[in-house]
């Protein structure tokens, strides 16, 4: 069958590999008609995670159909499915306890260390999913493979990002159309933050990025774009005048630097909200100190989008959030090492790709 394989940092490569098959017990197959690539596909690409073993099936977003099933499945071959991006046991105390990306056997898709162990991802025509009852989710026959895949991921990781603040606000006495939100990163992932904060109510929603075109499309979904040439500070002061200008009730950190954490510590109010989802693979540290939370009574909320345990609400939003027009590619599989470096680079207004493994 045909994979984009991770070969090493700065190189992915469409080829030929072994299809894989005898699925075991609690195994399905699936066979893959539609792919995404991921802000966090880059980390590896861009030799900032370390550890992956050359020749691992790329990707952790797929939908499909279900080809084949081992001992104890009940999933039906033939059923249409979506995967979260981490496999779940459906049984352990964090899969029970709407966390399953803290579950005690999860795996991302698409990573297997250098000792060989963990699970090949999405991007290929077949993947094996351990856990298949509770790792994929059956989707009605009105959401499309395409809204599989971002409801495994980004859908519902920008909404949980946005959740995360609004939970944290339940006892300001304001209500969502009161609250000021800013979303730090205007990637694939922030935008579903900014529809998933707009679908929550958030009433005031201001989005920053360097990016001209990611922060029309954030406009789009209904933020207002703060431009590189403006300072987010003043604006966001400005914005808040109506609340004495203390800054925003919650901000989105969606990007995984520590200049966009940093930035989020600065605009938030007294008593606000930092959510943070992007992934810090740096060293840098942490921007602010105890004592410096402390004295803004700060909440801050962070973690790997336990996908799973949200998919079947986020597969109900997915078509009524808009979000479907941030998909610029939609391109064969074979394209893609060619989309990895153009996204890597933000070239050619690319802002989410979809693969078709059998294009
Ligand atoms: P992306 O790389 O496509 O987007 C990041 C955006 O941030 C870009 O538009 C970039 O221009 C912008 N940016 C960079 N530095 C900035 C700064 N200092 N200030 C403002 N904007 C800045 O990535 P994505 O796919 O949208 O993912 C975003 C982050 O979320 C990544 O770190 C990814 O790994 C992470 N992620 C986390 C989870 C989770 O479960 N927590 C799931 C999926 C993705
Ligand atoms: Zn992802």
């Amino acid at each position: 069958m045909k994979a984009a394989i991770f070969k090493q940092p700065y190189e992915v490569a469409y080829a030929d590999i072994a299809r894989p098959s005898d699925p075991q017990e609690g195994e399905a197959i699936v066979r893959v008609m539609a792919c995404g690539l991921c802000g966090s596909d880059l980390h590896p690409y861009r030799g900032a995670e370390k550890g992956l073993q050359p020749g691992t099936v790329c990707g952790h977003e797929f939908a499909g159909v279900i080809e084949q099933v081992g001992a104890g499945v009940s999933l039906a071959p033939g059923t249409r499915v979506a995967a979260s991006f981490t496999t779940a046991c459906g049984q352990c105390w964090f899969c029970t306890h709407s966390l399953s990306s803290r579950c005690k056997s999860a795996r991302l898709f698409g990573w297997i260390d250098e000792s060989g162990s963990g699970v090949h991802g999405g991007q290929a025509q077949f993947v094996r999913v351990p856990h298949a009852d509770t790792t994929l989710v059956g989707l009605p026959d009105d959401v499309s493979f395409e809204e599989g895949v971002l409801a495994g991921d980004i859908f519902s990781t920008g909404y949980f990002c946005a959740k995360n603040a609004l939970n944290a606000l339940a006892d300001s006495g304001l209500s969502p159309c009161d609250l000021t939100v800013v979303v730090i990163g205007c990637g694939p992932v922030g935008l579903c933050a900014v529809a998933g904060a707009r679908m929550l109510g958030f009433g005031h929603m201001y989005a920053i990025d360097r990016v001209e075109s990611r922060l029309q499309m954030a406009q789009q979904l209904g933020a207002t774009p703060v431009y590189p040439g403006q300072n987010p500070d003043d604006t966001i002061k400005a914005a808040t005048a109506h609340n004495g200008g203390y800054g925003a009730d919650a901000v989105l950190e969606v990007v995984g630097a520590y200049e966009a954490l940093d930035l989020s510590f600065q605009l938030v109010r007294p008593g606000g909200v930092v959510s943070s989802v992007g992934v810090h693979a740096h060293d840098r540290g942490f921007p602010v100190s105890p004592e410096q939370l402390y004295n803004k009574n700060i909440t801050f909320c962070s973690g790997r989008c336990p996908a799973r345990s949200l998919m079947e609400e986020s597969i109900q939003l997915v078509s009524l959030s808009g979000i479907l027009q941030i998909i610029s590619h939609r391109v064969p599989l074979s394209h893609a090492p060619e989309m990895y470096a153009k996204f890597e680079k933000q070239a050619d207004g690319i802002l989410k790709v979809i693969f078709d493994p059998w294009g």
